[in-house]
């Protein structure tokens, strides 16, 4: 079903490296939920993000990742555009919208990589409800996010909690590895069965992803072949965390 990659156990200081790559991603996208108002353009956002990226000297794996390539630094995706929506100098947020903002980090040769959704101004009960359950499914994941665990466990954990919110979780785009490149081994999909997928090790270090739509689960892309939307229109989220399997916790990377 999904292409392999490799899985990369990281070590004690590699992890440490990740650990303060995950924190500069989180301020870059603390700073640009601050911004998040009507009236600011998507543009704006981008131009922010890559302003904190560059106070770090860093820069994003997504400018220029993939084919065409992203020509921006983070994705911005509103309301029905679940990932992967392109920053433009004209779409200007409006009141009510749901904006979520994915961002990586590029840090002393490794890779972070989170995001979050959330609301501009006054947002509908149902747009408050889907960001709870959002990011309360990325939640239930990272519980199982441990030593002696599968990755079914993982993947199974956030399509129960998307589920029995009676929401739907996205087929086709997983978590992953993250390190040395954006994506590596082992994928996480959002929906799956426990005790299946590959054994988790201490040193793993997983991109957990949920994307949750209202409607259905199906999607499909844009002309401009990334924005992914809701084949029906309805409203979507997306939260990710980078967490390194340990000997005991989950630790979350990508929190400052
Ligand atoms: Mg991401
Ligand atoms: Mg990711």
């Amino acid at each position: 079903m999904f292409h392999e990659r490799q899985v990369n156990i990281k070590s004690p200081a590699e992890i440490k490296i990740m650990r303060e790559a995950g924190q500069i991603n989180a301020s870059v996208l603390a700073a640009v939920k601050e911004l998040l108002q009507p009236g600011v353009t998507t543009a704006d956002l981008n131009a922010a993000a890559e302003e904190v990226l560059k106070s770090h000297g860093c820069v994003s794996p997504f400018k220029g990742y993939g084919r065409p390539p992203f020509p921006a630094s983070i994705t911005v995706s509103i309301n029905d555009e679940m990932v992967h929506g392109i920053p433009h100098p004209k779409r200007k947020l409006k009141d009510g919208d749901i904006v979520s903002i994915d961002c990586g980090t590029i840090y002393q040769g490794f890779v972070a990589d989170s995001a979050f959704t959330a609301g501009v101004g006054e947002i509908s009960p149902v747009a408050k409800n889907l960001l709870e359950v959002t990011e309360g499914a990325l939640h239930a994941g990272i519980e199982k996010m441990r030593k002696g665990r599968r990755t079914g466990d993982v993947s199974a954990a956030i399509q129960k909690y998307v589920e029995s919110h009676g929401f739907h979780v996205t087929r086709e785009y997983t978590g992953h590895g993250v390190g040395k490149d954006m994506h590596e081994g082992p994928q996480v999909p959002n929906i799956g069965a426990a005790g299946s997928g590959i054994l988790l090790r201490p040193g793993m270090t997983i991109a957990l992803e949920p994307m949750v739509l209202v409607g259905t689960y199906e999607t499909r892309v844009l002309p401009d072949q990334w924005t992914v939307v809701s084949a029906d229109g309805s409203l979507t989220a997306h939260f990710e965390h980078t967490v390194a399997v340990t000997e005991g916790e989950p630790q979350i990377l990508t929190v400052l």
